[in-house]
């Protein structure tokens, strides 16, 4: 770090879109251009394409391109028929579109509580989330874990509550696509895995995007058909109640892009990540990846002791280096969301997480440099 920076710091991004966009150079003009030449704005050929490699990068039998993540998620719980009366589980300490699309079709989210070690959904707080629900009259449906800041949720036993009380699993993997779980990718965990492609997710098209995967042929074909206004044996021919939630083919032409670069991008995350780990692990609680697990680190968010995160919030504001809460308040706080039931006890450690976590700086083009100047000064901020 030279001597000017020190004393005139320069403000870093939280998310660094435009040094991808260096890093990607000609290629993503091109594939744009290509689009505005063959007029093929809708389901045009890079859409398919697309489909194939990402269908390849995880293993999964079928890749379903969509409008968004949001989208991703209501798709395949409009092709499970959820509805009035049914229940589905997902954790509270999450971005609001898991439990929105539940509450789009009419059932009824029941929070559960994460596990602290990993802020993912706790299968012990599945298993008693499902009681509560069926103690309220409801039918529970199905499963809904989320992959939080790029890690993967622990699926082994939540796949096993899901078997024994007849559920279903939707992967959240809005966060996590690329990530991997006992040596396989996700995208394979489950009945079907949704991701999101907004540009601040580890893999993002500039716009809104996401996908759906499955190895379930039958439910491919719904969700196929929802996409597209519930199209029959064409478009004109409606067999169901659908929507408009395709992916524009200029976003698959970026995402072919970007899809090339995203194991390196992968690594370099990981990378950052163990500098943060080496540089923090005396001064804060650092995230944990367990055994057999990776991440691809959609945030790095760290925990302090309650009420130190306002000061080392503006410590950081005042040199120049941003950071963010997620999620300063659990879905069921949330005006929109508290009328729905949680597992019976509560959750107070959602309640204390949105209290105590705060993500520092997080993309693939973070330098060491850069990295070293948000690495001294929390260390400086907590000292304090
Ligand atoms: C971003 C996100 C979504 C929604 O994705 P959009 O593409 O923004 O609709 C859903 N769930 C989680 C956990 C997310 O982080």
């Amino acid at each position: 770090m030279n001597q000017h920076a020190k004393l005139d710091p320069a403000p870093i991004p939280f998310i660094d879109i435009a040094a991808q966009r260096r890093r990607l150079g000609r290629s993503v003009d091109d594939a744009v251009a290509r689009v505005l030449a063959h007029c093929q704005f809708v389901m045009g050929p890079e859409v398919r394409e697309l489909e194939a490699r990402l269908a390849e990068f995880c293993g999964a039998r079928h890749a379903i391109s969509c409008a968004s993540g949001t989208d991703a998620l209501l798709l395949v719980l409009m092709a499970k028929n959820i509805g009035p009366g049914d229940a589905v589980i997902c954790p509270s300490f999450t971005f609001c579109a898991t439990a929105e699309v539940v509450a789009l079709t009419g059932a009824t989210p029941v929070f559960a509580e994460v596990d602290e070690a990993t802020f993912n959904l706790s299968a012990d707080s599945v298993r008693k989330a499902v009681a509560t629900a069926r103690k309220l009259g409801l039918k529970p449906k199905a499963i809904i874990p989320v992959d939080l800041f790029g890690l993967p949720a622990d699926f082994e036993p939540i796949l096993k509550v899901a078997a024994d009380e007849n559920l279903f699993v939707l992967d959240d993997a809005a966060q996590s696509f690329g990530a991997t779980y006992k040596g396989k990718p996700l995208g394979t965990f489950g009945l079907a895995t949704a991701t999101s492609f907004f540009p601040a997710k580890p893999l993002g098209c500039y716009g809104d995007g996401g996908a759906i995967f499955t190895d379930d042929d039958a439910l491919a074909e719904v969700i196929k058909s929802l996409r597209v206004h519930g199209h029959g044996s064409d478009k004109y021919d409606n067999v169901r109640i659908g929507m408009t939630g395709r992916l524009d083919t200029i976003q698959a032409a970026i995402l072919i892009e970007k899809i090339r670069i995203f194991p390196e991008e992968i690594a370099a995350r990981d990378r950052i990540a163990r500098r943060y780990n080496d540089g923090l692990r005396d001064v804060a609680t650092l995230p944990e990846v367990p055994v057999g697990f990776t991440s691809v680190w959609a945030q790095y968010t760290i925990r302090l002791a309650s009420g130190r995160r306002d000061a080392l919030a503006n410590a950081l504001k005042a040199e120049g280096i941003p950071t963010a809460i997620y999620y300063p308040i659990p879905l069921h706080k949330q005006v929109a969301y508290r009328g729905f039931p949680s597992v019976d006890g509560g959750l107070t450690l959602s309640e204390r997480l949105a209290a105590e976590v705060i993500s520092l700086p997080m993309h693939a083009y973070l330098d060491p440099a850069t990295q070293d100047r948000v690495i001294d000064a929390v260390r400086r901020a907590l000292a304090r």
